[in-house]
């Protein structure tokens, strides 16, 4: 495609690790390859860093760490300012990257883009806000105080369904709190943030302030947390990884924040709109495939309006635009490879053969890359594999219900406890359910309730801690309290 043609950030015949400031290969001197999901195409080599990549990037953000943390708050936020701007003039070409590497429909990751940048510029100006405090003392002759400080050196563990905007939803506050970090980007999306390296380099960044090791993943995450440089790890990812990840802070007792898997529910009632309920169903399930960790996953549909409601949503489903990724006009593109696909088309066969009816598509699109028909299936039942666990695919499961109480009860039946979605014009209604759901992020007759400036995060074993809004920027901090005895 000719956009690939264009892509001057990154030279595709040439690709390096960003470490301290330079362009580098990996010691080991082996490559990984990456390819392109929606031809199944080789598109580029990348440097298999290792653990001696990564012991350099920790290195070079320490020996960075006392400079950039002095500089005033104003002075971080220019940078973080103009490293937005940057973004946004080179929006397309880094979602030309982002589209071809993993498969994101060009027009969305152009949306991704803007929303990874909105992450720089919310804290950019919340870096200016970390106030401390004085408390009255307990003796005249002392004063109190709390100060915040940066955590230290920090690495970012990032997946590859938001190669962007995950990896400045952690970047945007670290660097704003003062600290510096090392990237580790996932492996099927690395030129996303080598991309967004250069443009750490052509804001003027100073040398090891940012620093991208992608490859050798245990290798890299290993001397993560083995290297006492290291304060704070933030993982995005699968709740299985995050388990793991767990076991191996503690020796270090490393801060640790994960954002973790979802199973959304999409509960629909009675007296919803069920046009507005169809738009958000339809945005949340087959945004980027179906591969969120938000999208609506299992959707509860009241008993009185299910057939009127899954004719609404059938007939917007059958409208989507299917295809390579690069093409400005497809709304869909493939899921992210072989494995991904043969696990949507697992849940699709155990739903089927255990009674659910599909009421659109059901099949994979033969021929080149890894494509999935955005299928909806009804008369899914609890037992099906689909309604335990992510699928991660363009796959809508629609069931009924009667009562408030046992859909409430029926959203919790999860380990996981991310996002869920609450459709209905009664008001009394939307805030019993929304605060008896045991979930992070609700949205209440709105499907896309992410932005930068408030919190998300997970309950239960959908991670802890938050990123976006006042909240995500602790994460970066520690709390000092300095005791004065006059
Ligand atoms: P993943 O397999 O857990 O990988 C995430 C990152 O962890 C990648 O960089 C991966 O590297 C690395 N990794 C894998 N195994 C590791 C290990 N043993 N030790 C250290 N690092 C390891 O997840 P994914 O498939 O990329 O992403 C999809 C998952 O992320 C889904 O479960 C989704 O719900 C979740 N997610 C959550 C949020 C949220 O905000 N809560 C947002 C987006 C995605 P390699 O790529 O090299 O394996």
């Amino acid at each position: 495609m000719n956009k690939l043609k264009e892509i001057s950030l990154i030279d595709l015949e040439d690709i390096k690790l960003f470490i301290n400031g330079k362009w580098v290969t990996a010691s080991s001197n082996s490559h990984f390859t990456l390819n392109n999901p929606s031809t199944g195409e080789v598109v580029t080599e990348v440097p298999r860093g290792g653990r001696e990549e990564a012991k350099q990037a920790i290195e070079a953000a320490n020996e960075a760490f006392p400079a950039w943390s002095k500089l005033t708050a104003y002075e971080r936020a220019d940078y973080l300012l103009k490293l937005r701007d940057l973004m946004l003039e080179h929006d397309k070409e880094l979602a030309s990257i982002m589209s071809f590497e993993m498969g994101k429909a060009y027009t969305e990751a152009v949306g991704e883009v803007s929303y990874a940048a909105s992450f720089l510029t919310w804290y950019a100006e919340e870096g200016k806000r970390l106030y401390g405090e004085t408390i009255p003392g307990s003796a005249s002759n002392k004063r109190l105080f709390v100060v915040k400080q940066p955590v230290g050196v920090v690495a970012a563990i990032t997946p590859w369904n938001f190669p962007l905007a995950m990896m400045t939803r952690k970047l945007g506050p670290a660097m704003a709190a003062g600290c510096t970090s090392v990237v580790k980007p996932a492996s099927q999306s690395p030129l996303s943030a080598l991309a967004f390296a250069k443009l750490v380099e052509m804001a003027g960044i100073p040398a090891g302030v940012v620093n991208i090791v992608a490859g050798a993943t245990r290798e890299i995450s290993d001397e993560i947390f083995e290297n006492p440089i290291v304060k704070k790890v933030s993982f995005t990812g699968s709740t299985e990884v995050g388990r793991k990840l767990v076991e191996q802070s503690a020796a270090q007792l490393k801060k640790l924040s994960l954002e973790l898997g979802g199973h959304a529910p999409f509960i629909i009632f009675e007296d919803a709109d069920l046009e507005l309920a169809a738009e958000g169903a339809l945005a949340s399930k087959f945004r980027n495939a179906g591969q969120t960790c938000v999208c609506a996953n299992r959707i509860y549909v009241h008993e009185t309006v299910i057939d009127e409601f899954s004719e609404i949503f059938r007939s917007k489903v059958k409208e989507l635009k299917v295809g390579n990724s690069l093409d400005e006009s497809v709304q869909v593109g493939p899921v992210v490879n072989e494995e991904g696909l043969n696990k949507v088309e697992q849940h699709v066969e155990d739903a089927v053969q255990k009674g659910a009816k599909v009421l659109h598509g059901g099949s994979r699109v033969e021929g080149d890359g890894f494509f999935y028909q955005p299928t909806v299936l009804s008369n899914v039942t609890d037992d099906m594999l689909i309604m335990e666990e992510e699928t991660f695919g363009p796959v809508a499961p629609l069931t009924a219900f009667s009562d408030v109480d046992e859909v409430i009860c029926k959203a919790n039946d999860t380990e996981y406890g991310l996002a869920a979605y609450i459709y209905t014009q009664d008001i009394s209604l939307s805030v019993k359910v929304a605060e008896a759901v045991d979930f992070g992020v609700i949205g209440l007759n709105d499907a896309m309730p992410g932005v930068a400036q408030a919190p998300f995060g997970g309950n239960k074993h959908s991670g802890y801690g938050r990123e976006g809004g006042k909240e995500g920027i602790k994460e970066y901090l520690n709390v000092k309290y300095i005791s004065l005895g006059l």
